[in-house]
């Protein structure tokens, strides 16, 4: 595996930090817990997809573009990231958000990740929840380029075969992080949505022969079809990495038990984990996908599934910008 051979630009604040939580651990009683931080990867405020944007962008370089497109929720970090490298790299951007959750509060609407949007120079086009995003994006690009735009498109999450290089990499560097400091990893632990944060990391560590099991917690599909979803990615990668087969379907695993209502719509697990790492680590979660994650950590420490002399590796995706959009279910009452 030699992912030098993909092109990449490379803007990510990289190796980002590998940190014991000692307060969180001895609060849980459990297992040595540690976190590997991919909020710091540093383009706006970080977040996993900027490992994803490396090489997502170089193809749209590649390719001649002078405009990206992508899609995402109204509060999609994604989005964020995306109009951060199209800032730095000289791209237009446009991004089609949709409301996922109904909120109308207006810190929800207007700032967070919404607000970051505008000051890159990204333009946003808000559609109703249920929408078909994918046609609305494949509609919107096309009347771009009758315009005379030359669009890339990216898809929701930037999760394909292309933006998960992004969590290979990440496998790759987290791997010589522990090698390197002579630490055995039982568990990696990240939230999943769109999938390629943990195609890519399952796709890596099955290449890479590394026998560190990862567990995704859900933010939003039910179990068989977010473990499908990524299933079916981290294929995809490990054949554009040139080992076609190294992914098994029991390697995917997703616990989906911690998504409540729906994306986007913390829960009272979700806001608990968010104080627990803010008053015990000094470390800022979110509302949509690293509380929920962390939510899903925190109950298998305390019902034992992870267990005393464990060392489980939680992976920090980002997203702390949203808490600035979630105020109203943040405020202590
Ligand atoms: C997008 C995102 C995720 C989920 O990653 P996927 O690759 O979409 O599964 C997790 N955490 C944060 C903060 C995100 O923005």
């Amino acid at each position: 595996m030699h992912l030098a051979r993909f092109p990449r630009v490379f803007l990510a604040h990289l190796p980002t930090p590998l940190e014991r939580l000692d307060r969180l651990s001895a609060a849980l009683g459990g297992p040595e817990i540690w976190i590997k931080r991919d909020d710091c990867t540093g383009m706006s405020t970080g977040g996993n997809k900027t490992r994803k944007l490396e090489f997502l962008m170089a193809e749209a370089l590649a390719e001649g573009a002078d405009m990206v497109m992508t899609q995402g929720a109204t509060q999609s970090n994604h989005a964020r990231q995306t109009a951060a490298f199209a800032a730095k790299l000289g791209l237009a951007c446009q991004v089609l958000l949709e409301d996922r959750t109904g909120y109308q509060d207006p810190d929800y609407t207007q700032n967070g990740n919404v607000l970051l949007d505008h000051l890159h120079g990204a333009t946003t086009e808000l559609h109703p929840g249920g929408n078909d995003m994918v046609a609305a994006m494949t509609a919107a690009a096309e009347a771009e380029r009758a315009k005379g735009r030359r669009v890339y498109v990216i898809p929701g999450g930037g999760s394909n075969p292309t933006g998960a290089l992004g969590y290979v990499n990440c496998a790759l560097e987290l791997l010589a992080q522990v090698n390197d400091r002579g630490l055995v990893i039982d568990r990696l632990v990240t939230a999943t949505g769109s999938s390629g944060t943990q195609a890519g990391l399952v796709a890596g560590m099955c290449a890479l022969n590394a026998g560190i099991p990862v567990l995704g917690i859900g933010t939003r599909a039910p179990k068989e079809k977010q473990e499908q979803m990524v299933y079916d990615l981290a294929c995809k990668t490990a054949e554009k990495l040139g080992c076609p087969g190294v992914v098994r379907r029991e390697d995917v695993v997703a616990d989906t038990g911690y998504v409540g209502a729906g994306y986007g719509l913390p829960r009272e697990d979700t806001l608990e984990a968010i104080r627990m790492f803010a008053e015990l680590e000094g470390i800022l979660l979110d509302p949509v996908y690293s509380g929920k994650g962390a939510a899903g950590l925190i109950d298998w420490c305390r019902s034992g599934r992870f267990k005393q002399g464990e060392r489980v590796v939680f992976l920090h995706t980002g997203g702390s910008v949203g808490l600035f959009a979630y105020k109203g279910a943040l405020a202590r009452g």
